[in-house]
C-alpha cells in the first residue's frame, strides 16, 4: 500500500487540465472565400457594391485577423435599400397571411439548415464562445421565426383592426448579431411590412449570411434589405423619408439621437437600450444557485449584455458567503478562443470597447472599490486578442459610478442590503429600467418585489432567459416598446382608423388672443375671483403667475375667464400626480367603482354641462346633449376595462410561468385637442386613469371650462388626491413643459403637427413613450377612434414576469 499508488478518479477530476476542443472554422471560412473576403450591400434580393466604393474591415476579436472587408452605406446606398423595400411592399403585403406564414416557417428551417455555418461565423465576428451561439443565440433565431411564421398566420383574426406600418428601418448592436436581426425581422416581416436593416459596424457577416439564406429559401426580392455601415450608415437610414417605422436596440444616448430624429415624422418608434440591471438575492436564497446565476448573469456574452445582472445586491446576512461562493466559482471560469468549445467567456469586441471596460474599472478601483479578479487572470492567452477578465467589486457605494454607469462588460457590483423594502429602493436606484433577478426560495416575497421593480422583465430565481412568445423590453430610460410576443407585434402594426384620418382643417391654436390680459383686466382682484382654477392635488388652486385668459363662447360672448398655467403649475401638478400613488395602489375592482361613479354624478349634471358644451361651442341642443351621454358611456367603458384589460401568462418552453402584466406608467401627461372640449377630455383621461395611471391633463384651451365644470363632479367622486390634475391655458407651452418634465413617463398629445413635433422632441431627455396625432383629427364620437384597446395599451406598458417550477 504504497502512497504513490495511482490517484483516485476524484483527484484525477480535480487535476485534470482542460484540452482542446476546437470547432473548425472551415465552414464558415468556405463561405467566406466563396465572397473572396469582400461585401456589396444585400438589396433588391442580391448583394451589390456601394455606390461610392468605401469598404471597411470586419475582424475576429480573439485574434485580430481580417475576415472580410465590408461596405460603408452612404445615402445613396440606404437610399436604395429603401426603394427595394417599398418597390416590394405592394406585392408582399398582397400574400395571403398563409403565404407569409411559409416565408417565415421558410426561415426558420434554413436557420436551422444552416445552424452551423451561422454559430461560427457568430463566434468568429463578435469573439463571444460557440458554446454560446451554438446553444443559445442560433436556436432563439429559429425559435423566433418559428413563432413568428404562427403570427403571420393569425395576423388577421388575432390583430383586427390593425394594419402593417410599411417600411420599417432597422438599427440593431454588435452583441447578439443574428439573435438581435431575428427580433426586428420577424415580426416586422410577420406584420406584412417590409425592411431596411443596419448591422452594427463589428458585426455585420450573420446578417449578410442571413439575407442569402433568405434569397436562396424564397423570400421575395426587396422584403428584407441589408444596408451595412458604423453611425453614419445608421443616422442616414433614420433620416430616410421613406420609412414608417424606426426599431432601435443600442445605446441610450443614440437612441436619444433617433427620438430627435425622427421627433413629427409621423414614424412608429421603439427603442430598446441601455441598463444596469439589479440581481437580487434574499438570505433564504438556494446560495449554489444564485451563484450560478450571476454567472450566467454577468458573464454570458462577457456582461455585453444589455440586461445583464450588473449589480448584485445581497441581503447583509448572507453577503460573506455569497462573495466567497463566488470568487470560488471565478477561479473556474475559463476565458479564451471562442471557437474552442469548453470555453464560458470570450473576447471583448472591440479596442474601444476594451478600454472603456479598462476605464470604469480604474475609476472603481479609484472610488474605493473592492476589485476582486481570479488568479489565473494575469495569465489568459492574449495572442492579440482582446480579452478581460471576470471582475467582481464590493463595498460599492449606491451613487458610484461603477454602480451607476453601463459597463457593458463582465464587471459586476455588488452592495448589501437589510430589508426587503431596501433591496426595492436599491434596485431602482437607477434611470434604466431593463430587467432584474430575484433569487429567494419564498414565493411570496417573489411575487411581492416583481411588480415593485421598475424594469421591463424580472426573472424570479432565473435570469437571462429569453422566448419568442415573451415580451422584452425597458422601462424608463431602457426605452420602450417590446420585442417577442404579442405585445412585440403591436410595434409593426397600426390601428386602420389612425392611417385614415385626416388633418385639421384649421389648424388647432393655444390660447385665444388677448390671453395674458386677464390679470391685468378691469377689475383686478375680483376679475381673478371669478376665474375658474387650477386642479391640483384634489384641490382647486389659483395659478402661479395670477393670469387668466377669457374664454369667449360661439357668439363672442365672455363666458368666463380660464387660468393661464405656466411651467410652475405644471410642476406643481406633476409632483401631485407623483404622490398620488394611492390611486395606483387601489384595487381595479376600486378604480373602476370610482369611474361609474364619476359617470354617475356627470350623467346628474348633464342639463348643465349641455348648456356650458352650447354656450361655448355654439354646438345645437341635441348635439351638446349627445356629446354629454357620448361623456357619461365613456366613463363607463373604461370603468368595465378597468378589471378586464388584463395581462397574460406566455406559453413559453421552458418550464416556467411567464406573466406578462400591463402596468400603469405611473405619471401620464394628457394634452386634449379643442373640438368635442368634454367628449375628447374624457376620452383622453378616462383610459389613463383607468389602468392606474395619475394625470396630469391640459383641457383644450379654448373650451376649457366643460373641464373645469368637473372639479364638483371629482370631488364627490372619491377620486383620490393627485389621480387627476387640471391645468388650463396654452397648449403646447405647457405641452413642452410636460414633455421635458423627467418625473412623467408618458404622454399623450392631440392638437397641432407643430405640437406634435415638439412633444417627441422634447419627450427625448427621459425618454417618455410618447401618443400623439401628428396634427390628425380624430372623431370622438366614433367608438373605433374614440376608445378602445389601442388606448389602453398606450396606457400601460407590459412587464414579463418569469417564474420557474418544478425542482
Ligand atoms: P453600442 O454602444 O452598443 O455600440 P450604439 O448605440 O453606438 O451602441 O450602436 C448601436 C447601433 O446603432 C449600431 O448599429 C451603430 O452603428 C448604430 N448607430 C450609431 N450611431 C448612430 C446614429 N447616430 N444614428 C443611427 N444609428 C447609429
Amino acid at each position: 500500500m504504497s502512497s504513490t499508488a495511482t490517484p483516485s478518479v476524484k483527484a484525477i477530476f480535480e487535476s485534470m487540465e482542460y484540452g482542446p476542443a476546437p470547432e473548425s472554422a472551415e465552414l464558415a471560412q468556405a463561405w467566406l472565400m466563396r465572397h473572396e473576403r469582400s461585401f456589396g450591400h444585400f438589396v433588391g434580393g442580391r448583394f451589390v457594391d456601394p455606390v461610392d466604393g468605401e469598404r471597411f474591415a470586419t475582424t475576429h476579436p480573439g485574434d485580430g485577423a481580417e475576415l472580410a472587408q465590408v461596405a460603408q452605406g452612404g445615402a445613396a446606398d440606404v437610399d436604395a435599400a429603401v426603394r427595394a423595400a417599398q418597390e416590394a411592399l405592394p406585392a408582399w403585403q398582397a400574400l395571403t397571411p398563409f403565404a407569409r406564414s411559409r416565408h417565415l416557417y421558410a426561415l426558420a428551417r434554413h436557420v436551422q439548415k444552416h445552424a452551423r455555418l451561422l454559430a461560427v461565423l457568430e463566434a468568429l465576428d463578435n469573439g463571444k464562445t460557440l458554446r454560446e451561439t451554438r446553444d443559445i443565440d442560433i436556436p432563439l433565431v429559429a425559435r423566433h421565426f418559428y413563432h413568428h411564421a404562427g403570427w403571420a398566420q393569425l395576423r388577421d383574426s388575432e390583430f383586427a383592426g390593425y394594419e402593417p406600418v410599411g417600411v420599417c428601418g432597422q438599427i440593431i448592436p454588435w452583441n447578439f448579431p443574428l439573435l438581435m436581426l431575428a427580433w426586428k425581422v420577424a415580426p416586422a416581416l410577420a406584420a406584412g411590412n417590409t425592411v431596411v436593416l443596419k448591422p452594427a459596424e463589428f458585426t455585420p457577416l450573420t446578417a449578410l449570411a442571413f439575407a442569402e439564406m433568405a434569397a436562396e429559401a424564397g423570400l421575395p426580392e426587396g422584403v428584407l434589405n441589408v444596408v451595412t455601415g458604423d453611425g453614419r450608415t445608421g443616422a442616414a437610414l433614420v433620416a430616410h423619408e421613406g420609412l414608417a417605422k424606426v426599431a432601435f436596440t443600442g445605446s441610450t444616448e443614440v437612441g436619444r439621437i433617433i427620438r430627435q430624429a425622427t421627433a413629427g415624422r409621423g414614424l412608429k418608434l421603439s427603442l430598446e437600450l441601455g441598463g444596469k440591471s439589479p440581481f437580487i438575492v434574499f438570505d433564504d436564497a438556494d446560495l449554489d444557485s444564485a451563484v450560478e446565476g450571476v454567472v450566467d448573469a454577468i458573464w454570458f456574452n462577457q456582461g455585453e449584455v444589455c440586461c445583464a445582472g450588473s449589480r448584485l445586491l445581497v441581503q447583509e446576512s448572507v453577503a460573506a458567503a455569497v462573495e466567497e461562493k463566488l470568487r470560488a466559482r471565478m477561479e473556474t471560469l475559463r476565458e479564451g478562443p471562442s471557437l474552442d468549445k469548453a470555453m464560458d467567456i470570450g473576447a471583448i469586441i472591440a479596442p474601444v470597447q476594451l478600454d472603456k471596460i479598462t476605464r470604469l474599472v480604474e475609476q472603481c478601483k479609484a472610488e474605493g472599490g473592492r476589485c476582486y479578479q481570479p488568479s489565473w487572470a494575469q495569465s489568459v492567452t492574449r495572442d492579440g486578442g482582446l480579452y478581460f477578465p471576470p471582475t467582481l467589486f464590493s463595498e460599492v457605494a449606491p451613487s458610484s459610478a461603477a454602480a451607476q454607469e453601463e459597463i457593458f462588460g463582465p464587471v459586476i457590483v455588488s452592495m448589501t442590503f437589510r430589508t426587503p423594502a431596501e433591496a426595492v429602493e436599491l434596485a431602482n436606484n437607477t434611470r434604466y429600467g431593463l430587467a432584474a433577478s430575484v433569487w429567494t426560495e419564498n414565493v411570496n416575497l417573489a411575487l411581492d418585489v416583481a411588480p415593485k421593480l421598475e424594469a421591463g422583465v424580472v426573472w424570479v430565481n432565473c435570469t437571462n432567459v429569453f422566448d419568442a412568445a415573451s415580451g422584452f423590453g425597458g422601462y424608463r430610460e431602457s426605452g420602450y416598446g417590446r420585442e417577442g410576443g404579442r405585445e412585440g407585434m403591436y410595434e409593426y402594426l397600426k390601428p386602420s382608423w389612425e392611417a385614415r384620418l385626416e388633418p385639421y382643417r384649421e389648424a388647432p391654436g393655444g390660447v385665444p388672443d388677448g390671453a395674458a390680459l386677464g390679470a391685468g383686466a378691469p377689475g383686478g382682484e375680483e376679475a381673478i375671483d371669478r376665474t375658474a382654477k387650477l386642479y391640483i392635488g384634489g384641490k382647486q388652486t389659483r395659478p402661479d403667475g395670477a393670469y387668466s385668459y377669457p374664454v369667449l363662447g360661439a357668439d363672442g360672448v365672455h363666458l368666463g375667464e380660464a387660468p393661464l398655467g405656466n411651467r410652475k403649475d405644471v410642476r406643481n401638478a406633476v409632483e401631485a400626480a407623483r404622490k398620488g400613488t394611492a390611486w395606483t395602489k387601489a384595487t381595479a375592482h376600486n378604480r373602476a367603482q370610482v369611474l361609474y361613479y364619476l359617470a354617475e354624478n356627470l350623467d346628474a349634471r348633464a342639463g348643465e354641462f349641455g348648456a356650458r358644451l352650447r354656450a361655448m361651442t355654439g354646438a345645437r341642443k341635441a348635439d351638446a346633449e349627445r356629446e354629454v351621454a357620448a361623456s357619461v358611456q365613456r366613463l363607463f367603458t373604461y370603468a368595465a376595462h378597468a378589471d378586464k384589460y388584463d395581462g397574460a401568462v406566455h406559453a413559453t418552453p421552458l418550464r416556467n410561468v411567464t406573466l406578462a402584466m400591463p402596468e400603469p406608467w405611473g405619471v401620464m401627461a394628457v394634452v386634449c385637442p379643442d373640438e368635442a372640449p368634454l367628449l375628447a377630455f374624457v376620452s383622453l383621461v378616462a383610459p389613463a386613469l383607468a389602468m392606474g395611471n395619475r394625470v396630469v391633463s391640459v383641457p383644450s384651451p379654448r373650451w376649457p371650462l366643460a373641464a373645469t365644470d368637473l372639479y364638483q363632479v371629482l370631488d364627490t367622486s372619491d377620486l383620490p388626491a393627485g389621480a387627476l390634475n387640471i391645468v388650463t391655458g396654452d397648449r403646447d407651452e405647457l405641452a413642452a413643459v410636460l414633455a421635458k418634465h423627467a418625473d412623467v413617463a408618458a404622454m399623450w398629445y392631440v392638437g397641432s403637427a407643430e405640437g406634435s413635433t415638439a412633444v417627441e422632441r422634447e419627450s427625448a431627455d427621459n425618454l417618455k413613450a410618447t401618443w400623439v396625432n401628428f396634427g390628425d383629427r380624430r372623431d370622438w364620437f366614433d367608438p373605433e377612434q374614440g376608445e378602445g384597446r389601442e388606448y389602453l395599451r398606450r396606457a400601460t406598458h407590459v412587464k414579463n414576469i418569469w417564474v420557474p417550477y418544478g425542482e
